[in-house]
């Protein structure tokens, strides 16, 4: 019999995560039934998304919701034998039985030189959101220009390469030195620290003095009623995410968009990227073929030790990653 551990969300956040919201508990798990597998996870993920579903997806005493790539290591299942690799739902456990029906194999010709974790961002559900965003939301065009915030994150710093490979200008915004200098490394035309600028407007209308085409608005809030003033006319706007308010308490306030998205007839549409879930093989495919050919570059923040995980999780959101944040068993 195999003990797993887990990750409970003991109480709901009040505001910012805090240790005392997660506990590490052992579950023994049951010998696999015909059509099961027994998993163990070999990297897990922690996501920005966690925050608002578990709210909405959680009970108190739950795992902590979260994808992971594990490893099939007893099988009942001939779809997925044992040694092979898989994205799995299972949340922050070590190990998992699963009847295979939200499995998710990885690519056959997944490459030996490739790091499996790749699969829980840019060769995964952050990259093929940066992807869907530019493509299916936004239809970006060569010689537009793309804004794109927490740009050094695992969405943004894939939705900036891609642009680029577009042939697009793309200003990215980050919040440390360290983010720009990576963003410049990767091609970014323009980057600048959100937190440090004295005026957000005056870094947006520097870095592309013409306004923007596309935005792939990851962070939301204030730093949202500056951009959007910043469109040119037909804009469009991806709304990807808002992490800058994930954590509230109260609603923030602020300028409020209309009369710019009127006069400049802008686009603003929210996705999730499962929308295009039929599309995701050829798409991953074309992702990892970039990544093998040096033309989409991707760091990535691993923490090691699965009891570091609610650590990881918050310093995601505190902004301590560069690239996908990951968490090595
Ligand atoms: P990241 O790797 O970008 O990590 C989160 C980053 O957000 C931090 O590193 C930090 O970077 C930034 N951040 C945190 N707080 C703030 C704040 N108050 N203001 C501005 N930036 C902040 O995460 P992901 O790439 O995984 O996710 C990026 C966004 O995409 C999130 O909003 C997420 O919810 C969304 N998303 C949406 C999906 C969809 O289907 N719609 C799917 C996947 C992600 P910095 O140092 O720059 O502040």
């Amino acid at each position: 019999m195999v003990q797993a551990k887990t990750w409970i969300l003991k109480q709901h956040f009040e505001g910012f995560p805090k240790d005392s919201d997660f506990e590490l508990k052992t579950e023994q798990l049951s010998e696999p039934k015909d059509g099961e597998v027994l998993l163990e996870a070999v990297f897990l993920s922690v996501d920005p998304y966690m925050r608002p579903y578990s709210r909405v997806r959680m009970q108190a005493g739950d795992v902590m919701i979260g994808t992971q790539v594990a490893k099939v290591i007893q099988s009942n299942n001939p779809s997925f034998p044992v040694g092979c690799h898989v994205v799995g739902r299972g949340g922050w456990r070590t190990h998992t039985v699963s009847d295979g029906s939200e499995l998710i194999k990885l690519l056959d010709d997944w490459p030996q030189d490739v790091s499996l974790s790749h699969a829980l961002g840019a060769i995964g559900m952050p990259g093929l959101t940066a992807l869907y965003g530019l493509e299916e939301v936004c239809a970006i065009k060569p010689g537009e220009t793309l804004l794109v915030n927490a740009a050094a994150g695992a969405v943004g710093s894939v939705a900036g390469q891609i642009a680029k490979l577009k042939g697009c200008k793309v200003v990215g915004s980050a919040g440390s030195d360290e983010k720009v200098a990576y963003l410049k490394e990767m091609g970014f035309d323009q980057a600048f620290n959100y937190k440090t600028i004295s005026s957000l407007e005056e870094a947006l209308k520097n870095a592309s003095p013409e306004g923007y085409d596309c935005y792939f608005e990851n962070v939301g809030g204030p730093f949202s009623s500056v951009a959007i003033a910043q469109m040119k006319a037909f804009g469009r706007i991806a709304v990807c995410g808002g992490i800058s308010l994930y954590n509230d308490t109260s609603p923030q306030t602020g300028p409020y968009p209309h009369l710019h998205m009127i006069f400049k007839q802008l686009k603003m549409e929210g996705f999730l990227v499962s929308r295009w879930e039929h599309k995701n093989k050829e798409s991953l495919k074309r992702m990892l073929t970039w990544m093998q050919e040096g033309k989409l570059k991707c760091k990535e923040h691993v923490t090691v030790g699965f009891e570091n995980m609610p650590a990881a999780f918050m310093g995601m959101l505190r902004g301590e990653n560069i690239g996908k944040a990951i968490i090595k068993v």
